[in-house]
């Protein structure tokens, strides 16, 4: 563990949700090549329809446990 290089999908804290401005804590990339960001909240509202579009969600640990717990109690 160097614990000091970033992945380069890794969000920081000046990356900000797309639709509302908050800090991101979600990065779809769509098959186009085209990027999104989304806070927890516009993840969640936005998670069925980025799956659709075939993009892949990165998402930091915290929420990528919340995503999923929403996703499999629910949609
Ligand atoms: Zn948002």
């Amino acid at each position: 563990m160097t614990g000091s290089v970033a992945s380069p999908l890794a969000l920081t804290a000046t990356d900000r949700c797309d639709r509302c401005g908050a800090a991101a804590s979600a990065r779809a990339v769509m098959a186009s090549g085209g990027e999104l960001l989304f806070c927890g909240h516009h993840a969640r509202e936005y998670s069925t329809k980025l799956e659709q579009l075939a993009a892949q969600i990165h998402l930091s640990e915290k929420e990528n446990v919340a995503v999923a717990t929403s996703v499999n109690s629910g949609f």
